[in-house]
């Protein structure tokens, strides 16, 4: 039987496609992709052609059945989407589990990840983290969305598109206050920015340099600080803990 790869792709720079994926794509039977124009680009630069098809949200569950059939003919099969690591905000869940219930073999190539990326040059705890992908577009939903994630101890990492990273900004200043955000735009890409600040810094910041606001974003937001009630039982122990030394 065939194996499904599931591999990740540049979100930016080509240079960051591993030479393993690279190899995974020049030897698979069919190649499923999000957007086959954009994937034939890619292998146009490696230099590679292989067959496509389409896999994205509209036909993802009718194509489970045709790419199970090929992997049962003992095809190699490789996912992709249009940048970084399938699944992730990106179509494939739908085809990954139902492959996986059926018993299929399923390899990841690991690579590039927006969130990843942008996590681990941001200064901000990385020892755990919710990664909450894309806010609701409506300014309503967004906020109730941003107020119950309030009180979460962990960053906060959202995706977010140019059109509404300002209105955005101003929801997680209104529900986060001075909490600290940090704001990676274009990663891998020439115009690579991280802002750091409040989410009223960022805005000003946006307000002095309209580019600031262009390209794709990761949205980064420190977990709430001890409560105060958490504080006093710590330090309360540790009263304790002195007075019976005393005694
Ligand atoms: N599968 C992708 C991944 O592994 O990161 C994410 C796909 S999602 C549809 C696209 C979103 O990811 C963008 O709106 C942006 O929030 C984020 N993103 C992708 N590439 C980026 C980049 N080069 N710099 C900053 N954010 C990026």
């Amino acid at each position: 039987k065939g194996t499904l790869y599931v591999v990740a792709t540049p979100i930016g720079n080509l240079d960051d496609l591993s030479p393993r994926a690279a190899k995974v794509l020049g030897e698979v039977a069919l190649i499923a992709a999000e957007d086959t124009r954009h994937t034939s680009r890619l292998l146009r630069h490696l230099g590679l052609e292989r067959p496509m098809l389409s896999l994205h949200e509209h036909n993802e569950e009718r194509r489970v059945d045709q790419l199970g059939a090929r992997l049962d003919a003992g095809d190699d099969v490789a996912l992709v989407s249009d940048a970084g690591t399938p699944l992730i905000c990106d179509p494939g869940f739908v085809l990954v589990r139902a492959l996986r219930e059926r018993g299929a073999r399923i390899v990841p190539i690991p690579g590039p990840c927006a969130l990843v990326a942008g996590l681990c040059a941001a200064g901000l705890p990385t020892d755990r983290f919710l990664f909450v992908g894309f806010l609701p577009a409506r300014s309503g939903p967004r906020r109730a969305r941003l107020d119950a994630l309030c009180e979460r101890d962990e960053t906060l990492v959202f995706y977010e598109s140019p059109h509404r990273i300002r209105d955005t900004l101003v929801d997680i200043a209104a529900s986060f206050f001075d909490r600290r955000v940090v704001l990676a735009r274009e990663l891998t890409k020439t115009f690579e920015t991280f802002l750091d600040g409040t989410a009223s810094d960022l805005l000003a910041r946006m307000e002095e340099d309209p580019d600031q606001t262009r390209g794709e974003f990761v949205l980064m937001v420190a977990g709430a600080p001890p409560r105060e009630d958490e504080t006093t039982t710590v330090d309360g122990v540790a009263l304790l803990s002195a007075l019976l030394d005393e005694g």
